[in-house]
């Protein structure tokens, strides 16, 4: 059944991707090919669902048989953020199949129509009735009394640091288990021996792209003081050039903002930065000229320290704030100091260098001379205040699994 959704998925994905983009105002041609990779996804947890297995256990208890099993943890409840709603739901949904859960899912009240037309492809794969459900509705409303509800077993959100702390809280209360995939303030570290024309385009998707709403975007660029000025010109130049606008377009290289509050929120951020005393060397505005939506420009500031808010807090836009260091130990301590720990890359021809800098660097996910680099197989996840737990890749199947010890004697 897993696998049949998975061709469902491909074989509906550019009406999926429609109706998604329709709801966030993502570009059509990022939207589209995240939800084939969906489909991929549904099919790497249908090859793992009968790779579950327990072991025979050796003790020093003589006569008796030790064993464990593998058994779902039961019903499992699935929150997710409107930038990447279907994805982010599909890291959660597929392993929790896999492993035998049944899952109710609620979506953001800013994206729930691609929820529910994906919900429609459950039947048609074969899952009974009740396996997959879908609910729509605000947070507090609907989100809390599901994480709150008896029979929910297990937890599976991705979402903002507030909520999450929240859920965290009542899932504690009701000492329930719980998968968190939080914000991210990542660093993007560029020394001087990098390729500087790859770290640029590396730098430009890792915070650009989807408009800077990316858990994992690369808001934070860190770059030698070395290069510091070259290196910001090099990107002011590049980024000019992005094409802005209609998200449908298939040459738009930068979409709206999806919602009104986040669009009120990216403003605020491009305010305070320049009330802290940072410098726009780029955009700053948003753009009432480009049809319906709300655009902000792509911005950049310099002259950022990492006290200032704008180093600190998620903003989730278009907004880069780059700080200049020294050395390596520099670049290590500034890339460190913040709540979150979601992602990371490092730039650097050299080993040494990189060896050294991802050993220190406290995130999950760290790249070298590339950004958003992914796969289904592959761990996704947060060190710090960016969540708990993994998703993606083998292990994830193990959140939604319960390990159950038997001790048989004749
Ligand atoms: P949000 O936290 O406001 O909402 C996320 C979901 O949680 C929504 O469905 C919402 O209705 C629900 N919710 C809110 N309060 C709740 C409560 N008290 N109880 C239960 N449910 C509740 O986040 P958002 O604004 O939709 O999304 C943006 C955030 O998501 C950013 O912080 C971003 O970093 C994060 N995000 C993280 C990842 C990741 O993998 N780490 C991926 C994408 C987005």
């Amino acid at each position: 059944m897993l696998w049949k959704l998975g061709d469902l998925i491909i074989a509906n994905a550019e009406r999926l991707a429609e109706i998604e983009r329709r709801d966030n105002g993502k570009l059509a041609t990022e939207v589209t090919a995240q939800v084939r990779y969906m489909g991929d996804y549904f099919k790497y947890y249908a090859g793992l669902a009968d790779k579950v297995q327990g072991a025979v256990i050796p003790t020093d208890k003589k006569g008796v048989l030790t064993y464990t099993k593998y058994e779902a943890k039961g019903v499992v409840a699935i929150i997710t953020p409107w930038n990447s709603p279907l994805t982010l739901t599909s890291w959660k949904l597929a392993p929790a199949l896999a492993a035998g859960c049944t899952a109710v899912i609620k979506p953001s009240e800013f994206t729930s129509a691609s929820m529910l037309e994906f919900a429609e492809l459950f039947a048609q794969a074969g899952f009974p009735p009740g396996v997959v459900n879908v609910i729509t509705g605000f947070g507090q409303e609907v989100g809390e009394p599901l994480v709150t509800h008896p029979q929910v077993a297990h937890i599976g959100f991705t979402g903002g640091d507030a909520a999450g702390r929240k859920i965290y809280e009542l899932a504690a209360r009701h000492l329930k288990t719980v998968t968190l995939e939080l914000g991210g303030k990542s660093p993007n570290i560029v020394f001087d021996d990098a390729d500087l024309q790859q770290a640029v385009k590396g730098v430009v998707s890792g915070i650009f792209a989807a408009s800077g709403q990316s858990c994992q975007a690369g808001s934070r660029l860190l770059v030698q003081e070395s290069i510091h000025d070259r290196f910001v010109s090099m990107l002011v130049d590049f980024v000019s050039q992005a094409k802005m606008g209609d998200p449908s377009l298939p040459d738009t290289q930068i979409g709206p903002i999806a919602t009104r509050p986040q669009f009120e929120k990216v403003l605020s951020y491009i305010q305070i930065a320049k009330d802290e005393g940072a410098t726009c060397v780029l955009g700053g505005k948003p753009r009432s000229d480009l049809g319906a939506g709300m655009f902000v420009e792509p911005t950049i500031f310099t002259g950022v320290n990492n006290r200032m808010r704008i180093a600190q807090e998620e903003v989730f836009g278009p907004v880069l704030s780059v700080i200049p260091f020294k050395d390596e130990e520099d670049a290590i301590r500034i890339g460190n100091d913040v709540q979150f720990g979601l992602a990371a890359a490092v730039w650097t021809r050299s080993l040494h260098r990189a060896m050294l800098v991802t050993d220190k660097i406290k995130a999950g996910t760290i790249w070298v001379n590339n950004y958003r680099a992914t796969s289904f197989t592959s761990p996704f996840g947060g060190f710090k205040d960016s969540g708990i737990g993994r998703e993606s890749g083998v292990d994830a199947i193990k959140e939604y699994l319960e390990t159950k010890c038997l001790w048989v004697s004749t």
